[in-house]
């Protein structure tokens, strides 16, 4: 039997990073995840999406050791641009600008590409002794008491732990084994996400166009084989979506050029096309006996607003906070992170679930009514500058 201080299920970017705080904060860890992370953005399998870090989250990741690490790779965010793309031939017909330096004087955040986060991630926990991560391992059952947590791995072994932490993703293997209970919203949308390339420089502007069927997002990446590169997100209703993975490159970059509304210039496709189911998600409990769900084991959201991982990297820090405090998988402390968390992640994603859906709309009295939304919340300062500190999860 294995005995370990924090047992860590799922080695995607939320478990790794949680392997690299709790390592970090002293923890003995043990991280297991069956599928070995893909490190390289060329590679068979890499996540192409980006991660849009908001201020707090790096606060977090500096505490693990990863900030310095991620840091020179990162492009900053300075501006969020919303625009309405709803006039004649899908023409821009309103923009308003959210500017960080409204409310602090850093960047809202610092996109950088999950598989690079992989890839520093994974680095970080081979310079931490007290942390041991086995990839090609998964958690095939858990049986809890008093004072553990006792996990059956799929490679025979058995390891005991004082406070098991679910990062096994949305059809997480601990919250199954626990019977805890999901709600799940579906849309019938799916994103695709790749990187462009484009003419017209972003100068630190992440553009979320809207128009029918889910926004159209683009956040800054560094330059890109000598030009100007940004991440985007473009969802769509699923068989719309799956039709314009499919199409020919010169087809597709003419379509996404258009949905862009022209604002940079032609797009060109610098990367592969990865298409992402779209769902919302809450776990009834985020804690049961010695153990936490985290990440998308515990919540799901559409990408708006770089949401998911920001949130991820929220539950961590009080499941980090709580640690400091005592016995990790204490009672008091589990307790503590389930009021902590669920009613502000529940509230998140009823805030998230509402613009999804008013971004699908088509219907002219509702994409009147999203535009009238989104000028009245950034006219008027107070509001605009409440808002935007909630989005970043400010405490
Ligand atoms: C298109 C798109 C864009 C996004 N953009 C942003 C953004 O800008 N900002 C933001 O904050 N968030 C964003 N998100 C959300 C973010 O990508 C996710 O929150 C994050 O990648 C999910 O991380 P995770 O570690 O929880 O889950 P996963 O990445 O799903 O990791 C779960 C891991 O658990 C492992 N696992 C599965 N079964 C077992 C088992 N039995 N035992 C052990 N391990 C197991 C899996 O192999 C996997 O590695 C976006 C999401 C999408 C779809």
């Amino acid at each position: 039997m294995i005995e370990t201080d924090i047992l860590i299920s799922g080695g995607g970017v939320a478990g790794l990073a949680a392997a690299a705080a709790f390592g970090a904060a002293g923890f003995r860890v043990l991280c297991v995840d069956p599928a070995p992370p893909v490190t390289e953005r060329e590679a068979e399998g890499a996540d192409l999406r980006t991660t849009a870090l908001l201020q707090p989250s790096v606060e977090v990741l500096a505490a693990a050791g990863l900030w310095d690490r991620l840091a020179p790779h990162a492009s900053p965010l300075w501006t969020m641009r919303i625009v309405d793309a709803t006039g004649p031939g899908g023409a821009e017909r309103a923009r308003r600008d959210f500017v960080a330096t409204d409310i602090s004087d850093a960047p809202f955040g610092w996109n950088l590409p999950n598989w690079l986060l992989r890839r520093e991630m994974v680095a970080r926990l081979a310079e931490l002794p007290g942390v041991d991560f086995r990839p090609g391992v998964a958690t095939r059952g858990v049986l809890t008491r008093t004072g553990e947590a006792i996990v059956r791995l799929s490679d025979g072994t058995q390891a005991a732990a004082r406070l098991l932490v679910a990062a096994d993703g949305r059809a997480s293997a601990v919250r199954e084994a626990l019977g805890i209970g999901v709600r799940t919203m579906r849309y019938g949308q799916k994103a695709l996400a790749f990187a462009v390339t484009h003419p017209v420089p972003h100068e630190g502007v992440s553009t979320e166009i809207h128009r029918a069927g889910g926004p159209f997002t683009l956040v800054p990446l560094p330059d890109w084989q000598g030009r100007p590169s940004s991440a985007v997100v473009w969802m769509e209703r699923g068989p719309e979506a799956l039709r314009l993975a499919a199409l020919p490159v010169p087809d597709f970059e003419a379509a996404m050029t258009e949905r862009s509304a022209g604002l940079f210039g032609p797009l060109a496709l610098a990367s592969r096309r990865t298409v992402w189911p779209i769902i919302s998600q809450i776990a009834e409990r985020f804690a049961a006996e010695r153990t936490a769900l985290m990440a998308e084991a515990a919540h799901v959201v559409p990408p708006i607003g770089a949401q998911g991982l920001n949130m991820s990297l929220a539950d961590l820090r009080l499941l980090l906070e709580l640690a400091a405090a005592g016995d990790p998988g204490r009672p008091e402390a589990l307790d503590a992170y389930h009021r902590g968390r669920w009613p502000e992640v529940q509230a998140r994603i009823a805030g998230i679930d509402l613009l999804n859906r008013t971004s699908m709309a088509g219907m002219a009295p509702i994409t009147d009514l999203r535009a009238r939304g989104i000028g009245l919340i950034h006219d008027i300062a107070p509001l605009r500058r409440t808002l935007m500190r909630a989005g970043l999860g400010a405490r």
